[in-house]
């Protein structure tokens, strides 16, 4: 198989992919502030992060995935306003922080389940890592890296200015980001700042903050955003470790920031290779809460499409490209599923013995697997992958329709389905066990069957929808008969 290539933002080119410590891989992902449901926008970034880990584990790596739980609250939530949503949240609901974020957890935990994203190692939460935070901030402050303002944004700030190369992610110098240009775009910013790109590592809370606070040596306050993902991926991958993912929306900010601060503390780089996913647009303009066009998972379940279909519709495109959401391309893309999933379940119930063509059909499947795992290791080109799946699928489907397939080159092509679905994480495996019909659905099978055989077809049709609307089943007329199969759950 071939080695893996990706792209790396903090280089701006494709690079061969080379972890530290073979066959081990480390992967920290940022998680969600959990004070609302994830849109399916985020779900793009945890669905290529989870491609990502599927691919590199089908390569032999044993991946170690780390994603963070923002459920301390942060003034970066929003930014535009400076809000803490995860607190006004709880406030608005007459709840506490920690109950809104547990059950905002469990929606998200939720969520990525239905999306076939695999569990990553650890899910750690901002809370219970305060200390490891506070230990990374007293190391900065040791070194004269952070600076206390006293007003009303009160808190410990990094100063930039002291970190080589800040910017460096995003391909910016520090003296562009802080040019006068760039003062009067950012106005909101706390006097007392000594560069326009200096950040809180450490908030001071008044007396009227009760929760999400904690004592310390440097104040009773609660932490910047940007710590927690520096303590908590160093906490469990190492001072330096292989890669770093997120959406391209962190890359300025909120990376930028991680590197400054972890690089200073550690003196060591901090992340070989950065992965980040680019947006899920609605009309051309990211898919975000603040600007109202968001869709949740539950939002598109109750419009009739099953998840694995809206990451299928995501894996037709590939992770840097931005792809623009319409329920028109989800509608294709839960019928192109079910279509997939009934080839398979055919593959499936395939009862020959041999055809004389099998041997050629096996050399057919091997080359689509080739063409397969060599896009997905060309920088995880989904797109390209799905069309040598789409190869193999057409060919197979025309072979079962002549009944010209046996059983040994069935299940040959169906062990290359497989081995593409543990990248694509599709579901096919749900479809190859050949399934019992329903109670009650053979004779509903039979009685239409009878109503062509008399042509009657408004009843057929009327059959045909009974089946599917209690069954979930799709009855297919060919030359050869009747075939029924399962539609995508
Ligand atoms: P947030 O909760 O805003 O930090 O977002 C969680 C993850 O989703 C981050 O990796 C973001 O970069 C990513 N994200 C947010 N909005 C979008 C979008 N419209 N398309 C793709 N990824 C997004
Ligand atoms: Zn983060």
């Amino acid at each position: 198989m071939p080695a893996i290539k990706m792209y790396n933002t903090m280089s701006r080119s494709v690079e061969d992919f080379k972890p530290i410590k073979p066959p081990s891989v480390g992967i920290y992902a940022c998680g969600p502030t959990v004070y609302f449901y994830a849109h399916v926008g985020n779900m793009r970034a945890y669905v290529f992060e989870d491609v990502l880990r599927r691919a590199l584990a089908h390569e032999g790596y044993l991946v170690t995935h780390v994603m963070n739980l923002t459920d301390v609250g942060h003034l970066a939530s929003d930014a535009d306003t400076g809000e803490d949503k995860l607190r006004s949240e709880a406030t608005k609901e007459h709840k506490t922080m920690a109950q809104i974020a547990d059950y905002y957890t469990k929606a998200f935990i939720d969520d990525i389940s239905k999306l076939n994203i695999l569990m990553p190692t650890r899910i750690v939460k901002a809370s219970d890592h305060i200390n490891d935070m506070l230990a990374l901030i007293e190391s900065l402050d040791s070194k004269g890296y952070i600076y206390q303002i006293k007003d009303a944004n009160a808190g410990w700030y990094f100063d930039t200015s002291k970190f080589k190369d800040y910017g460096k992610l995003s391909g910016h110098t520090f003296a562009e980001l802080n040019s006068t240009q760039q003062a009067g775009a950012r106005v909101d910013r706390p006097s007392g700042l000594k560069n326009i790109t200096d950040f809180a590592v450490w908030r001071l809370a008044d007396e009227s903050v009760k929760e999400m606070v904690w004592d310390s040596k440097f104040g009773r306050g609660f932490p910047g955003w940007h710590i927690e993902c520096s303590a908590m991926s160093m906490k469990y991958l190492g001072n330096t470790f292989d890669i770093h993912c997120g959406g391209i929306d962190h890359i300025p900010i909120h990376h930028t920031n991680e590197i400054a601060q972890s690089e200073s503390a550690t003196g060591s780089k901090f992340v070989n290779y950065w992965f980040h996913v680019n947006f899920l647009t609605v009309n051309g303009e990211k898919m975000s809460k603040s600007k109202g066009n968001i869709y949740s998972m539950d939002d598109i379940a109750k419009k009739g499409y099953t998840p694995i279909a809206y990451r299928y519709f995501l894996l037709t495109s590939h992770y840097r490209s931005q792809q623009n959401f319409t329920f028109d391309a989800l509608t294709n893309s839960q019928n192109t599923l079910n279509s997939i999933y009934a080839v398979v379940q055919k593959l499936s119930k395939v009862s020959s013995k041999f055809s004389k063509s099998d041997k050629s059909t096996i050399e057919y499947a091997e080359n689509c697997r080739v063409k397969f795992f060599s896009a997905i290791s060309n920088d995880f080109n989904t797109p390209e992958a799905i069309a040598a799946m789409h190869d193999l699928l057409s060919k197979s489907a025309g072979l079962v329709e002549n009944s010209d397939i046996g059983v040994d080159a069935a299940s040959g092509v169906l062990n290359v389905l497989m081995d593409f679905d543990s990248v694509l994480g599709i579901g096919l495996d749900n479809y190859t066990k050949a399934r019992e019909l329903p109670e009650g659905a053979a004779e509903l099978i039979k009685e239409r069957d009878s109503a062509r055989g008399l042509k009657d077809f408004a009843k057929a049709d009327q059959l045909r929808k009974e089946l599917e609307e209690k069954f979930g089943i799709i009855i297919e007329d060919s030359n050869e008969g009747t075939h029924w199969y399962f539609k995508a759950k």
